[in-house]
């Protein structure tokens, strides 16, 4: 049930033959809302009900079409990529100044009495900045583990984090990188809303 779209969560018992006075009845924001980002979660019925209303109101055209067209097909390669290079081309969130160029997924370890807490973090930015982000990990992992049963474990940690950093400065600013990708393949609905 979690996953169904808050818009229709209290619809759940409502019959198929109420749906389309459902929609008939609904605003225009959440209607385009549930079309744009939702449609792919709702059942047959719902998504026939809810382009009927949209056509009617006049409104299942341009991105709205597109966008619902896309959820149907799921994301695509070609999809994925256009929006990793449009994130690409934003300046860093961190200096400001350099193009983002890529992101990459950060580990951070902190040992607490017998257990290793493992934080990875999808941290966007330009290689300098990830590159100081990466070491600012390296350190707390080193640190933490230092002072707990697992210390023997610190030159294998870090010397992942030294490849993975040598990866980051070797890595084309053009080519987004695996963890980019796999992100926007993963959170899709996350990345179509804040660019639509
Ligand atoms: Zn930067």
């Amino acid at each position: 049930m979690d996953s169904m779209p808050m818009a229709l969560r209290g619809l759940a018992l409502v019959k198929t033959g109420d749906l389309e006075e459902v929609y008939a009845g609904m605003e225009e924001t959440k209607l385009l809302r549930l079309a744009k980002f939702e449609y792919n979660d709702l059942e047959f019925q719902a998504k026939e009900a809810l382009k009927t209303e949209l056509a009617r109101r006049g409104l299942l055209e341009g991105k709205t079409l597109f966008l619902i067209n896309r959820q149907e097909d799921g994301p695509d390669d070609l999809e994925v990529k256009a929006i990793a290079v449009h994130f690409q081309n934003q300046v860093c969130p961190h200096c400001g100044k350099n193009r983002l160029a890529n992101a990459y997924v950060l580990t951070r370890r902190i040992a607490c009495l017998l257990v290793i807490f493992r934080q990875d973090e999808l941290v966007f930015g330009c290689k300098e900045c990830l590159a100081k982000k990466l070491r600012r990990k390296s350190l707390v992992t080193g640190l933490s583990l230092l002072f707990s049963v697992y210390f023997p474990l610190i030159p294998f940690y870090l010397s992942a984090d030294y490849r993975l950093g040598e990866e980051i400065q070797a890595a084309s600013e053009d080519i987004p990188s695996p963890d980019l990708l796999e992100s926007i393949r993963r959170n899709i609905k996350t990345y179509r809303d804040i660019l639509f």
